[in-house]
């Protein structure tokens, strides 16, 4: 099994590392001929509107969707961004993975970046887990379909729907391994 992380911007060093602390193997995808022998990948924080620009420039844009269709996908801050059917206030070329709404930047300047204790239900119960939140989008709306997994106060941080998992925030920049492995689970699922 190997999952990919998207490398184009931002932290995907420590995606890799986290899915290797679980003893997965995981590449950087620069190209489509990478994504192909993938079973799940990771799109990490950046730029949101930058990240679209880099992946029409490299090919990769238009091979996103197919293989959602197939394989789990994982979309951190900026990523979560792309994966969004809207984006409220960004023209954002988004993927429109999953039936939520997202606004980019929601935290303001002021207090654009912290790291706070969220609450998440990955299956077990709940339980305590840090959320690094960097110029954070919020999630907005909800679909039906939508199903809430982490919260920050009343806010919904972690979604997902069918084979589409997103966060707000950076689970690569703590100590715990527990999100990523709930969407190693979600991917060894589909094998
Ligand atoms: N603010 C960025 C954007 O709008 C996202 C920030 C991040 O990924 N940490 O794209």
């Amino acid at each position: 099994m190997r999952i990919g992380v998207l490398a184009l911007q931002g932290d995907f060093a420590k995606h890799i590392e986290m899915l290797e602390s679980l003893d997965v193997e995981a590449i950087p995808v620069k190209k489509p001929e990478e994504l192909a022998h993938c079973c799940g990948l990771i799109m990490p924080g950046g730029e949101s509107t930058t990240l679209v620009k880099l992946l029409h420039s490299i090919d990769l844009f238009d091979k996103i969707k197919p293989f959602s269709q197939k394989w789990p996908v994982f979309g951190t801050c900026a990523g979560a961004i792309l994966l969004s059917n809207e984006v409220a206030n960004h023209p954002v070329q988004s993927f429109q993975l999953i039936d939520i709404s997202i606004r980019r930047n929601a935290y303001g300047t002021q207090v654009d970046s912290f790291s706070e204790s969220i609450r998440a239900d990955l299956g077990s119960g709940p339980e305590a887990l840090e959320g690094v939140f960097i110029r954070a989008p919020q999630i907005e709306r909800l679909g039906d379909g939508v199903k809430a997994i982490a919260w920050h106060g009343d806010d919904v941080v972690m979604v997902e729907q069918g084979n589409i998992l997103v966060a707000t925030f950076h689970p690569e920049l703590t100590e715990s391994n527990r999100i990523h492995q709930y969407f190693v689970d979600k991917v060894k699922q589909m094998l």
